[in-house]
């Protein structure tokens, strides 16, 4: 498939980590792998790209990422299958965002078919690193920020490309009692919404905060001019089986993240003939729906959780409850075929998944 390992300089640690990781209690994102991909593009060009041994960076104060935010990143994720096969799920969409995402912030775009070829070296490198045990993978996160060491607000001329990877265990445990935000905003129309980069995430910690002492685990977000529009929810994309049609927000304000794992449940249940209608959902029509029953399934959908069920929506100070987990024949479906095709379970009929084992 991709020409692994060629022209990529692997410089292997002496002292793994491996045996000192607590394998049956594996917090999400806070266990590291053994190695990292580090690639600068300076003068214009990307440079050799680098596997070093799990170590800190050094930095300027002056980094210009640090003050004024040009930092992208992705998240995917890598599976043992049962054939003991080294898989990724749709790495070239990740690939495809990723340079969508420097481009709208302005950064060096990097190649996708470079992107994919240090993904796969990394994991290829760690590959002990991903669990053999049902429900975990190997979290990779590929980021790029700019290293230029100058205040002066300009896009940076140079940047530093690096992946590294998690061993995660599943990352929601209980279903999700979400808050339908009103007042604070996660992107607006013509923003970066649309783009993977940091600082939409710094942005909506503090609203996500005055969500949780309230008691929900997240938020759902509203269109920034009048909050009477569904966006999305927290990290993920959200979706609901309306009397029996899925509907998903559109995506054409570039204000909802072009999410993998929702693109993937919109084409599965158009192939098991399902309406599927991405469109402009009123938080009115959510309300109405769930309250009246028309609305029988809710969830988010990201890398992280797969599908995350919404048990509760709150509204304006009402929590309005849907159908318990069991019951939800869509969502509980493509959750079992996404895991079934990861693990080789099903055929891939789609090609959805990269094997990347060394051969
Ligand atoms: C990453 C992300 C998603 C989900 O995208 P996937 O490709 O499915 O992982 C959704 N919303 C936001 C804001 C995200 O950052």
């Amino acid at each position: 498939m991709i020409d692994t390992m060629k022209n990529i300089k692997v410089t292997k640690t002496e002292q793994s980590k491996w045996d000192s990781v607590d394998w049956e209690n594996l917090p999400f994102g806070r266990v590291f792998s053994d190695h990292m991909l580090v690639m600068d593009y300076i003068d214009g060009e990307w440079k050799t790209p680098e596997i070093v041994p799990f170590s800190d960076l050094k930095l300027h104060p002056a980094t210009s990422a640090i003050h004024y935010g040009q930092s992208i990143f992705e998240g995917l994720k890598a599976y043992r299958n049962t054939h003991g096969e080294v898989v990724i799920f749709r790495p070239d969409m990740n690939a495809k965002r990723f340079r969508a995402s420097c481009k709208r912030m302005c950064m060096a775009e990097l190649p996708e078919e470079l992107f994919l070829k240090c993904v796969e070296a990394t994991v290829n490198v760690d590959s002990k690193w991903i669990p053999n045990k049902e429900g975990y993978s190997l979290y990779i996160r590929p980021f790029l920020f700019a290293t230029d060491d100058y205040i002066g607000i300009k896009p940076s001329d140079n940047y530093k490309f690096m992946i590294f990877t998690c061993p995660v265990g599943a990352y929601y445990s209980e279903p999700l009692k979400v808050k339908i935000e009103e007042y604070y905003t996660r992107a607006a129309a013509g923003g970066v919404g649309r783009a993977k980069t940091a600082g939409n995430y710094a942005a909506s910690l503090y609203p996500a905060k005055l969500g949780k002492e309230e008691g929900y685990h997240q938020l759902v977000w509203t269109d920034a001019k009048e909050h009477k529009y569904i966006e999305e929810s927290g990290t993920m994309n959200i979706m609901f089986v309306k009397d029996g049609v899925l509907i998903t927000p559109a995506e054409d304000a570039d204000t909802i993240l072009p999410g993998i794992t929702k693109r993937s449940v919109i084409e599965l249940a158009q192939d098991w003939g399902m309406k599927v209608q991405e469109r402009q959902i009123e938080v009115k029509e959510i309300i109405e729906g769930v309250a009246n029953g028309s609305i029988t399934e809710a969830f988010g959908a990201g890398t992280a959780a797969t599908i995350a069920p919404i048990k509760i929506i709150g509204y304006k100070g009402t929590d309005y409850e849907l159908p318990a987990v069991e019951r939800r024949e869509f969502s509980n479906k493509v959750y079992k075929y996404l895991d079934d095709i990861k693990l080789g379970k099903v055929e891939d009929k789609f090609n959805w998944i990269f094997n990347v084992s060394e051969k």
